[in-house]
C-alpha cells in the first residue's frame, strides 16, 4: 500500500478532471434526509457530507435491481447473445462498510463461479472510498467492518487542510499520477490520521455484542418465543434486503415474444423476507411464517459465511434498521441473542 497526500485546495480539481474524463458517479442530495449514487456531471452536485446512511446502496452499479442476462431467439439453432453494460466508471464517496459490502459481493459472485454480468461491471469500476463519521444506525465497528483493508483503488480521509490517501491498487496510483497534485505521507500525516481513526472509532453510537452469536445461535435457533418476540412487528415487506449491501439473492424470469421465438432472460433482485420467496411449484411454502424467515435472514447475515467464508455477509451499515417502517433492529437482535441465552 502507498501512502500519499493530497492537499485541500487541489481536491476540487483532481475531481474536476475525473469528472470531465470518466463517467463518474457519487453521493447527490436527493431529499432532505437522504443521497442516491448518481452519475454526476457538475462538480456542485457531488455532496460527499451525508450523515445519514444513503438507503440506496452503491451495489445497484454492479448489480442493478433488474437486468437482462442473455436474449435468444429459437431457429434451426438457438441464437444467444449477451449485451451487459461495461464502461469504464468512477465510484466516489463510499465509506468503509459499503467498500467491505463490495468486497463481500466480490466474493460470492466468484465462488462457484464467475458472475460475468458483475464482473463485466467490477473490472471496469474505480473505487474512490472516502471516510465519513457513522451514522446512528451504524455498528460497523461492531463487526469489524468500520475499516477497508481492500477492495478500493485510492481511499481518502479528510484530515482538515489535507487528504490523507491509501492507494490500494495500480490503476489507483495511475490515477492519482495523472490527475493530482499529491506528496508521500510523512510521519506528521500518519500521526493526524491515527487521531482521525481514534474520533472515528469512538462516534459509533451503536454496538452489537457479536461475541459467541456464531454457538449462541444454535441455542436460539429453535426458541419460538424468542422469534415470535424479534419478528412481531414485521410486515414482510422485504426493504431490509432491498436497502442491504450485501443482500444477493435474485429471481429469474422469463420472458417470450407470443410468437414463442424469441425471449429474454431477467433477473430481478429478489427477498428472503417476502412470503413468495418460498413457495415452490405445487403450493409448498418451505418458509410460510415471517419468524422463520425472519431467523433465516439473520442465520445468512451472521453465521452462514462464517462457515463459507469466514465473514459475516452483514457489514453492519445500519440500512436496514433505517429502511424497516417495524423498526426492527439488528444490532439490538444481536444484544437480544446475548441476554436470551444469559439469562
Ligand atoms: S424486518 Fe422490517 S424491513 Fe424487513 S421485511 Fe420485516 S418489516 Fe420489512
Ligand atoms: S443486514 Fe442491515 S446492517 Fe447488515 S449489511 Fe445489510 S443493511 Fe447493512
Amino acid at each position: 500500500m502507498l501512502y500519499k497526500v493530497l492537499k485541500k485546495g487541489s481536491y476540487d480539481l483532481f475531481l474536476a478532471k475525473l469528472i470531465a474524463d470518466f463517467e463518474f458517479i457519487g453521493p447527490v442530495k436527493k431529499d432532505k434526509a437522504t443521497h442516491d449514487f448518481k452519475k454526476i456531471s457538475d462538480i456542485r452536485k457531488l455532496d460527499v457530507n451525508y450523515k445519514r446512511t444513503t438507503i440506496a446502496p452503491a451495489k445497484k452499479i454492479l448489480y442493478p435491481s433488474t437486468e437482462t442476462l442473455l436474449q435468444y431467439e429459437i431457429n434451426e439453432d438457438i441464437e444467444m447473445s449477451v449485451d451487459y453494460e461495461a464502461g469504464e466508471k468512477i465510484l466516489f464517496g463510499i465509506d468503509a462498510c459499503d467498500v467491505n459490502g463490495l468486497n463481500f459481493l466480490d466474493r460470492f459472485f466468484s465462488d462457484e463461479m464467475i458472475d460475468e454480468p458483475y464482473f463485466s461491471k467490477r473490472r471496469k469500476l474505480t473505487v474512490i472510498g472516502l471516510d465519513r463519521m457513522p451514522s446512528d444506525t451504524n455498528f460497523s465497528l461492531s463487526l469489524g467492518k468500520e475499516y477497508a483493508k481492500d477492495g478500493f483503488d485510492l481511499f481518502l480521509t479528510d484530515l482538515n487542510n489535507r487528504y490523507f490517501v491509501r492507494v490500494g491498487s495500480e490503476k489507483g496510483n495511475d490515477i492519482l499520477t495523472k490527475y493530482a497534485d499529491v506528496s508521500d505521507a510523512g510521519e506528521d500525516d500518519f500521526k493526524d490520521y491515527n487521531k482521525f481513526m481514534d474520533t472515528y472509532r469512538k462516534s459509533f453510537k451503536l454496538k452489537a455484542d457479536i461475541n459467541n452469536l456464531y454457538d449462541n445461535y444454535e441455542l436460539i435457533y429453535n426458541n419460538k418465543d424468542f422469534w415470535n418476540r424479534v419478528a412481531k412487528d414485521c410486515y414482510s415487506c422485504g426493504s431490509c434486503c432491498l436497502v442491504c449491501p450485501t443482500c444477493f439473492c435474485f429471481n429469474v424470469r422469463d420472458d417470450m415474444e407470443l410468437n414463442l421465438k424469441k425471449g429474454a432472460k431477467t433477473r430481478e433482485w429478489d427477498s428472503c423476507m417476502i412470503p413468495e420467496y418460498g413457495l415452490v411449484a405445487g403450493g409448498h411454502n418451505f418458509r410460510p411464517d415471517k419468524e422463520n424467515r425472519l431467523k433465516q435472514r439473520y442465520r445468512c447475515k451472521l453465521k452462514t459465511f462464517i462457515d463459507r467464508f469466514g465473514t459475516y455477509s452483514c457489514v453492519g451499515c445500519g440500512r436496514c434498521i433505517e429502511a424497516c417502517l417495524a423498526k426492527i433492529n439488528i444490532a439490538e437482535d444481536i444484544n437480544a441473542v446475548k441476554k436470551e441465552v444469559s439469562v
